[in-house]
């Protein structure tokens, strides 16, 4: 009898518990989330001191490959599947590496203080509806966690900035075009997003230039939504009206206008939508650069150009870029581009960097290791530059290395980044991935994106 009660009791208190664990996970019942690619960088990142932005990608490549990367360079947050499954990379509470060179308000280094969503998909085509699905849950809770406004959940497109190069004399915005349409309406309408940016704050106030102007419409323009080149899961096929509609329904003088003005629209959006670089190989057209195709690869040793009649170039033995005619196929590598230039015989650092010649974040390290800060050279100086010089962009450089000042102390969010770049005294610049970190001598400078 009294177990009986007992067991009556036990039952009552377990359904209970259930009701309570269903109310407290009611916002995370949706989320499928795995450890499977936790990354193994976790353990050296630093905690981030705040967290202002949620910066959302499109991983440009298929999921394996893509959670293989992101996990071994700890390059994300999270990375959303085609299925809606959620995976961890970095803990949220540290930095990842995802945004690059990047730039909001004035304020650089986004990876700083923002949680890096990674959707497996392209810039170009619609997400899967469980993808859609599953990103609004997490945003939301992520937006709960750290109060996170609706306007700072942006696409990585929109503050990701390109230094000079040769076709961009200044700083610009439309390095990338990685997560454009998280900035449209409707599809900010399916993420539960309220609010989004009318202006780009850092072309207001002439930090950065345009450098891609389909872009800027994209993140930006009224008609945005018009000029996405794909339609989202659910929404209603094209308004174009059908011959057998028109032989069918008699419409308004009121409605033919407005059927014409759609039909121009749409006539409109083919004709600019974007040939970006979401294939492994795409072929210049007429009027293109090597810049629009391939972006900052461009001049890597990754990026190869087949000329129309046969002949094969890696970026990084490229020098005419004024030959790269219609029709010459660029395959473009896996890895991540070098943000490094290397000055070649016979060309002024102006053509490879424009208006950064002179900048206080524009570095020239000698083959034989010397450096040099740009803002400290006159046009004698940069005359004189050897051949093999490498020359760095927006970078910030901290240092000396001491037995007391280790990297990780001197430069802590982004001491083992991709884009970080070591100088051993005498010796020339390396990536922070090639080199023992355990080995770094005394006297050693660091140079960062800053
Ligand atoms: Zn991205």
């Amino acid at each position: 009898m009294l177990q009986t009660k007992n067991c009556r009791e036990c039952s009552k208190v377990r359904f209970l518990l259930v009701l309570l664990l269903l109310g407290v996970c009611g916002i995370c019942h949706a989320l499928n989330l795995s450890n499977a690619y936790l990354s193994p960088r976790n353990s050296e990142r630093a905690v981030r001191a705040k967290t202002q932005f949620i910066i959302l990608h499109t991983t440009e490549a298929e999921a394996k490959s893509s959670l293989r990367k992101l996990s071994r360079n700890g390059e994300a947050h999270y990375c959303v599947d085609r299925d809606g499954k959620v995976y961890r990379i970095v803990d949220r509470r540290k930095v990842a590496y995802h945004c690059g060179t990047s730039m909001w308000s004035g304020r650089r280094n986004i990876d700083d203080v923002s949680i890096g969503i990674e959707v497996v998909g392209y810039h170009d085509r619609a997400l899967t509806s469980a993808q859609y699905a599953a990103l609004k849950e997490l945003v939301l809770l992520l937006q709960k966690l750290y109060a996170v406004k609706d306007a700072n959940v942006m696409p990585h497109a929109q503050v990701a900035y390109g230094t000079p190069n040769r076709w961009h004399r200044r700083s610009h915005r439309g390095r990338k075009r990685c997560g454009m349409g998280y900035a449209t309406p409707s599809v900010r309408k399916l993420l539960g997003l309220k609010e989004r940016w009318l202006v780009d704050p850092d072309v207001k106030a002439r930090r950065l230039t345009v450098g891609d102007d389909f872009l800027a419409k994209i993140l930006y323009a009224k008609n945005a939504d018009s000029l996405l080149p794909y339609r989202l899961p659910g929404a209603q096929p094209s308004k174009k009206p059908s011959i057998h509609a028109k032989e069918k329904v008699a419409i308004s003088p009121k409605q033919a206008k407005q059927v014409a003005t759609v039909a121009k629209a749409v006539s409109k959006v083919k004709a600019i939508v974007p040939k970006a670089p979401t294939v492994k190989e795409v072929f210049i057209k007429k009027g293109q650069t090597a810049w629009d195709v391939a972006r900052e690869a461009y001049n890597a040793a990754t990026t190869i150009y087949v000329f129309p009649d046969g002949r094969k170039v890696a970026g990084d033995q490229l020098a005419d870029w004024e030959s790269l005619v219609a029709g010459t196929k660029v395959i473009l590598g896996d890895e991540n581009a070098s943000p490094v230039q290397t000055l070649t015989a016979g060309t002024h650092p102006r053509a490879l960097i424009g208006d950064a010649l002179t900048a206080v974040d524009t570095w020239y390290i000698r083959p034989t290791g010397g450096r040099l800060q740009g803002s400290q050279l006159t046009a004698k100086h940069l005359q004189a530059l050897p051949p093999g010089t490498k020359i760095l962009t927006g970078y910030a450089m901290c240092g000396p290395v001491t037995s007391k000042n280790l990297p990780s102390k001197l430069c802590p969010t982004r001491w083992d980044a991709p884009d970080t770049y070591y100088l051993f005294p005498g010796k020339p610049l390396q990536a922070a991935s090639a080199i023992d970190m355990k080995r770094v001598p005394a006297g050693t400078y660091i140079f960062y994106k800053n």
